[in-house]
């Protein structure tokens, strides 16, 4: 892992022309990244995961880390940018951030979550995909089919939720037996490193292309078992609910709407449970209901990124700030876990009965 150090401007001009024009959202983080630093407080270290080349391309993998360097500590999460595709995943995620550098030039509050409590961002994490406008990285792979997870119960003519038929159709999982993906292989590495030795855990991945609203996702993809933190994640969503009584997120499983294989977080969650049995990290996913843009605006349904991405300003508008008290609330839960960790067993109980009845009943 490299640390990137003061000054950053050097690490501005290593963006080509091309990659300017292509990857406006990096050049907008490398400009993130370098206000961080360069903040008398110091609030931010900057990692670089990864360096993905392609063709005479290189791309920075960076990630933000905020708060105390011990990965024990209760640690919050954001990713974006997994699909190339979905660039506004990736200007949501960043918008988050600019706010937070904003207020912590002055807002106390801010300076004091932001210094007592581990929060991560990752904004783009395929950087290749986004730059030559497709889902899948350089290779063709997707990187959220591309964990060694073999979903249950999957007809293999359903392309969507994976396949090994060819790199030419989109939702290709790799060759089998392959490692993962060097983008996939860097996030998982990072995400062992800083969240696993944390008992207490929060992340929240932004994607869009599916829908008419809003999901908030919990693992399963690769079943339609329920999650051992099934609790937790009803108390989370009571958080929520009273907290936000008007917000707008379906919650539910990802397999209430379709199984799929390789999936990342499914992948994650299962190797944390081996390592924290006592533990608990919830990674929810955000999918964004793309198709009410293409609804209201369906010339946009003839452009590659149209599906993925609202066009008109005031949509892109809306939806950065729509998910601001989102990322504050997950924050703040784990700066405060005590409503939704450490459940007495009765309590736990009443909510796992609960959420077997929510998502996991048969009708
Ligand atoms: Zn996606």
């Amino acid at each position: 892992m490299e640390k990137l150090s003061l000054p950053l401007e050097s690490c501005i001009p290593k963006l080509t022309r091309a990659q300017m024009r292509g990857l406006p959202e990096m050049r907008e983080l490398l400009i993130l990244a370098e206000h961080a630093l360069q903040s008398p407080l110091q609030l931010a270290k900057v990692d670089v995961l990864a360096q993905l080349n392609y063709a005479e391309e290189s791309f920075p993998l960076l990630a933000f880390r905020f708060g105390p360097d011990d990965p024990s500590l209760p640690t919050f999460a954001i990713f974006g940018g997994f699909h190339g595709l979905e660039r506004i995943g990736t200007q949501v995620v960043m918008s988050y951030l600019r706010t937070l550098l904003e207020l912590s030039r002055w807002d106390r509050i801010t300076i004091e979550m932001l210094t007592t409590t581990r929060l991560l961002l990752v904004p783009i994490v395929n950087p290749v995909g986004m730059y030559l406008q497709r889902r899948s990285n350089g290779n063709n792979v997707d990187l959220m089919r591309n964990a060694p997870v073999q979903a249950e119960g999957l007809s293999p003519w359903h392309l969507f939720g994976g396949h090994r038929l060819t790199p030419r159709l989109p939702w290709y999982r790799g060759k089998e037996g392959a490692p993962m993906e060097l983008e996939s292989q860097a996030i998982y590495e990072f995400v062992k490193r800083e969240i696993f030795p944390a008992k207490v855990a929060i992340s929240i991945d932004v994607h869009s292309g599916y829908g008419t609203f809003d999901r908030l996702w919990f693992p399963f993809a690769k079943n339609r078992l329920p999650l051992p933190d099934l609790p937790e994640v009803i108390a989370l969503k009571h958080l929520l609910d009273q907290v936000h009584p008007n917000h707008i997120y379906c919650i539910e499983p990802q397999s209430r709407q379709y199984l799929a294989h390789g999936d990342l977080w499914d992948y994650v969650y299962d190797e944390y449970r081996q390592i924290q049995p006592d533990g608990h990290f919830i990674p929810f996913t955000l999918e964004m209901g793309s198709w009410l843009w293409v609804k209201k605006n369906w010339i946009q349904i003839f452009s590659s990124l149209g599906m993925f991405n609202p066009r008109l300003p005031h949509r892109v508008k809306r939806t950065l700030r729509r998910h601001l008290f989102l990322f504050d609330l997950l924050h703040r839960a784990v700066r405060s876990p005590e409503p939704w960790q450490g459940l007495e067993p009765s309590e736990r109980e009443r909510l796992l009965q609960l959420g077997l009845k929510l998502w996991y009943a048969k009708p």
